[in-house]
């Protein structure tokens, strides 16, 4: 069997990240991302649909004979965030950085590209590698899948991973059932009446409504979240106002709910409008709630989890392989998970004890983690198409 880890060490794995990192593009604007994917793959003698979600790119790697078929899945988007570290590899497009890692994903997509075309004749079956837009937030998974990306061929299995730096190097994990939050993004427009900041009782105060929207909306979870579950309510961006001597009429807040199991998600969302309109209206005030779903709750399959653990096993050592902790992200691969059974798994990537975490302006990662992230996936996938 090939030593994938040995091989892996020797692609260009940083320079083709860094280059990444350089053009962030931000979702569904992947144009040069996809450009250099589609390129790669193509050299690499895959078949290649481009545009499949509107920036998307799918490549079907054939192996010696015919078989069972492996998607792997890669997101390729930026944020809009201003870079912040002092890299020669900054971002050069202002106001947009790889903050959550997407730029390694894709160059450790090109790596496993790369070594498995090189050892297709191994292979009995099919690989299918998607190249994702817009995973923050924009939908970009149920994009490809409205574009039919899960048929022609269907994949039976399906795998992705997540680099994350508040996890030491070299320490991976591959839960199974219930790993991640489903996720919702709200957006609150309140209304009250403007006026003069010297004649308040003329007015309703639309920026104090929001403000006590904003502070009951932290008893959700600490009064009526049963505490043996998680839930996540956060008020991300509040906006209100245009001088220090008006009052506002309007003040818009948005913010994301997570929740891990159906019971305490239907609490929240009662509560969340309840919270809402309520105060709203005992101040006055008028107040639009909508809430829309970014990803549902996230299941990994049991056996593709374990299959995914021996290959970490064999890449960093079984020690440092554990099952992975539930937490308050998300990530829209759930909705490729909800139809094909497969595990998405994190691996650290952290140098220092405190590194600024995903979606910080200074957020950096240990790019030895790319290496084993190629060698994991090729381990992965060959183990699936070998036996
Ligand atoms: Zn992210
Ligand atoms: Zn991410």
């Amino acid at each position: 069997m090939a030593d994938y880890m040995t091989e892996a060490k020797q692609l260009d794995l940083v320079s083709w990240r860094r280059d990444l990192h350089r053009h962030p593009e931000l979702g569904f604007q992947e144009i040069r991302t996809a450009g250099i994917v589609a390129r790669h793959l193509g050299e690499l003698g895959m078949e290649i649909q481009t545009g499949v979600g509107r920036t998307g790119v799918v490549g079907v790697l054939d192996g010696r004979q015919p078989g069972p078929v492996v998607m792997v899945r890669f997101d390729m988007d930026a944020l809009p965030i201003m870079e912040e570290t002092t890299h020669d590899f900054r971002s050069e497009t202002p106001g947009v950085m790889h903050a959550c890692g997407h730029d390694g994903h894709v160059a450790i997509g090109l790596g496993v590209a790369t070594l498995l075309a090189r050892h297709r004749q191994e292979l009995r079956g099919s690989v299918k590698f998607v190249f994702q837009p817009a995973e923050e937030g924009q939908g970009g998974a149920v994009a490809m899948i409205q574009d039919g990306v899960l048929t022609n061929p269907r994949p039976d299995a399906a795998f992705g991973l997540h680099i994350y730096n508040q996890l030491p190097l070299g320490r991976v994990t591959a839960g199974e059932g219930p790993v991640m939050a489903a996720a919702e993004r709200f957006q609150c427009r309140v209304t009250g009446r403007g006026g003069h900041g010297a004649m308040p009782h003329q007015t309703v105060d639309a920026i104090v409504v929001a403000s006590q929207i904003v502070t009951a909306l932290q008893t959700v979870v600490s009064r009526n979240v049963n505490p043996a579950e998680m839930a996540v309510v956060s008020v991300g961006s509040l906006h209100a106002g245009s001088a220090f001597n008006i009052i506002a009429e309007q003040a818009e807040l948005w913010g994301t709910i997570r929740t891990l199991d159906e019971a305490t998600h239907q609490t929240v969302l009662r509560r969340v409008h309840e919270i809402v309109e309520g105060t709203a209206s005992a101040m006055g005030a008028s107040a639009q709630l909508d809430i829309e779903e970014l990803s549902v709750d996230f299941v990994n399959d049991a056996q593709a989890a374990a299959r995914v653990r021996q290959a970490e096993a064999r890449v960093v050592g079984a020690e440092n392989v554990s099952d992975q902790q539930l937490w308050g992200a998300s990530e829209d691969m759930s909705y490729f998970l909800r139809k094909v059974p497969g595990c998405f798994f994190f691996l650290g990537a952290s140098r220092a004890e405190k590194e600024f975490p995903h979606h910080n302006p200074r957020f950096d990662f240990d790019e030895a983690v790319l290496a084993q992230g190629v060698a994991i996936l090729c381990e992965t996938v060959a183990g699936y198409l070998i036996e």
